[in-house]
């Protein structure tokens, strides 16, 4: 069994070397346990703009099995695991983050769970322990809105999975340019499980998601798999057309039997209530539209400037 091991790296150069130290050491454990015939490692290199791209390239000069795949910019996150998804060539592929937060010795019972017949195995944080306050409250959140949603995603799963070939080929047929791969797979299906580990601290360097890109990833994700929030705008607007059915008769039967006081607070709740209501769903109408926009636009994924250590022509600068 062949493994691919891929790894997305943005500004990684803190860490990249301890990163690797650890892999190194597991591939050794891998293959003389007979784990696994042989592996490789699929380095995305997301348009980095510190010294990840030449450490990269070291790296692949001193073992052949480092192979490198490194974009003209910055794809972001999730075109990163795309590229590593699609260069793989293993038979099991597992994707972990540079900044060893997804701790590589749990591989090994992923591939156990895997050699009993999944598909697809997740690794989910077992605690939210070490995350501050903020990030905790705003990450329960997002999963209870999500399951709410009616998005299968498996809660406190990021993106340390280990697939098998079938299940990925499955997963490369999707060709949608919002990516949110983490909700993708469950839509697949196959046999799977989900593994818990504790999320240690990244190992150096700072996080490449502040809190902005965070959220945009958070709305990213609801609005690419759910029509739900759509559903809840023409749900209100029924509900607003009835209340202003009932509104209407009663002022009619109040010019009928000439009771009307020109009322100023009846009319100007209902404006502002109104207005808000109108914007909101605009907007949200709107998410769904720009998304539309870029899935029909069709555009690459990502571009890549450069490939090593690939048996098929690489690609070089
Ligand atoms: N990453 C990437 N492109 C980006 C941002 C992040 O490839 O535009 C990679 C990053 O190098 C890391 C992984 O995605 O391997 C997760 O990022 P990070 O650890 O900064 O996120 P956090 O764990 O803080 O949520
Ligand atoms: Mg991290």
């Amino acid at each position: 069994m062949n493994i691919s091991i891929i790894i997305p790296c943005y500004n990684e150069e803190e860490v990249l070397h301890l990163t690797l130290e650890r892999l190194l050491a597991l591939s050794v454990d891998l293959v003389s346990n007979k784990d696994s015939d042989e592996l490789e490692f699929v380095m995305v290199d997301d348009g980095s703009q510190d010294r990840t791209a030449e450490f990269l390239t070291e790296a692949s000069k001193t073992d052949k099995r480092i192979k490198v795949v490194r974009f003209s910019r910055n794809f972001g996150h999730q075109a990163a695991l795309l590229a590593g998804y699609e260069f793989a060539t293993g038979d099991v592929i597992v994707s972990l983050d540079a900044d060893l937060q997804d701790p590589p010795e749990l591989i090994k019972t992923m591939l156990e769970k895997i050699k009993e017949g999944n598909d697809v195995v997740y690794a989910a944080r077992q605690s939210r322990e070490n995350d501050s306050w903020f990030k905790h409250k705003t990450a329960v959140f997002f999963y209870w809105l999500m399951k709410k949603l009616g998005a299968d995603i498996i809660p406190n799963h990021a993106d340390f999975r280990m697939v098998t070939r079938r299940a990925l080929n499955a997963f490369l047929q999707f060709h949608e340019n919002n990516l949110f791969i983490r909700a993708t797979f469950p839509i697949v299906g196959f046999p799977s499980f989900v593994v818990y580990y504790d999320r240690p601290d990244r190992a150096a360097g700072k996080t490449k998601y502040p809190f902005w890109k965070m959220f945009e990833f958070a709305v990213d994700g609801m609005t690419s798999f759910s029509v739900v929030p759509l559903r809840i705008c023409s749900m209100v607007g029924l509900l607003v057309s009835l209340l202003a059915l009932l509104m209407l008769s009663w002022s009619l039967i109040v010019k009928i039997f000439g009771g009307a006081i020109p009322g100023w607070t009846s009319t100007v709740a209902p404006l502002y209530l109104l207005g808000g209501v109108q914007l909101l769903f605009l907007g949200i109408i709107g998410e769904y539209i720009g998304k539309i926009y870029t899935e029909v636009k069709h555009r690459p994924r990502y571009i890549v400037q450069e490939t090593l250590n690939f048996v098929e022509e690489d690609v070089t600068d």
